[in-house]
């Protein structure tokens, strides 16, 4: 599944090309998991400004309101000036005059939503629960601690609900969990400023070493059909269970929370 890093690779690939185009037409395939929400022929003459992300949306700026765009399970994007025919799983082409955007997604989990503003209702529904961006200046230490203490959860799955920092997915959270030295299935109330310190640099640093690697992760992602992780040749718990730690040789342990599979090490990872 694309996480937030591939998401912010993909907007990078593409962002400064299309910026400024003018849109020929949108045509979509078969139903994603939303509806578009306007007459496609409406998006017809309007330009693109910029392209932003929100969490794991892409939002397009056009001259009137914006798409939201969503990878879902299984999407990809692709920008080029000329596309081959529409294959089985290309379910969006927006076409511009200076190439075509197309979204493949062979299990149509993916969205392609237009709204009037970002604040507007068919936006703020799927924007507004979502928490504060951590690569950006807004995610700071002393409020992500102070947003903690409200949660009796495990740590885990606090940062996987996604709504007090986005997009830390669960490789992600698992190896920020280690860099942080926090046992995942630690309260995230119970934790403490310096250790909530240093929580907050792993996200940071785990999910910025992503990005910067996202070029060959994402080709990966893109022929595996979001079959396999990304970042999973230098995890250091991610998929390791049993293996030995990378720091201590304790072997990394495997547990089930909330449906999803942890990865930890016994020794490195407090309570
Ligand atoms: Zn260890």
């Amino acid at each position: 599944m694309p996480e937030l890093p591939e998401v912010e690779v993909t907007r990078r690939s593409f962002a400064d090309r299309i910026a400024g185009a003018v849109i020929d037409g949108l045509h979509l395939g078969k139903p994603l998991r939303w509806p578009l929400g306007v007459d496609a022929r409406a998006l017809a003459g309007q330009r693109v400004h910029a392209v932003r992300r929100r969490g794991k949306y892409l939002l397009l700026d056009l001259d009137e309101g914006l798409l939201l765009l969503h990878l879902g399970m299984s999407g990809s994007l692709n920008f080029a000036p000329q596309q081959p025919m529409p294959g089985p799983h290309d379910h969006m082409d927006l076409v511009t005059d200076r190439g075509t955007l197309r979204l493949h997604d062979p299990r149509r989990f993916g969205a392609v939503v237009w709204a009037p503003a970002e604040d507007a209702p068919q936006a703020q529904k799927l924007l507004g629960h979502l928490g504060v961006e951590p690569l950006a200046g807004a995610f700071d230490a002393a409020r992500f601690h102070a947003a903690l203490r409200q949660r009796s959860a495990p740590i885990k799955q606090v940062l996987l609900a996604g709504d007090i920092v986005v997009g830390v997915g669960n490789i992600y959270a698992s190896e920020a969990l280690f860099l942080a030295g926090i046992r995942p299935t630690t309260r995230a109330g119970k934790i403490s400023l310096p250790r909530a310190r240093r929580l907050h640099q792993a996200i940071i640093a785990v999910l910025s070493r992503a990005v910067e690697q996202g070029g060959s992760s994402l080709r990966d992602f893109v022929s595996a059909e979001g079959k396999t992780g990304y970042f999973q040749l230098e995890a250091a718990v991610y998929g390791r269970a049993g293996q030995p730690c990378r720091v201590c040789a304790t072997p990394i342990r495997s547990m089930v929370q909330g449906q999803r599979t942890t990865f930890f090490c016994p020794t490195c990872q407090k309570p």
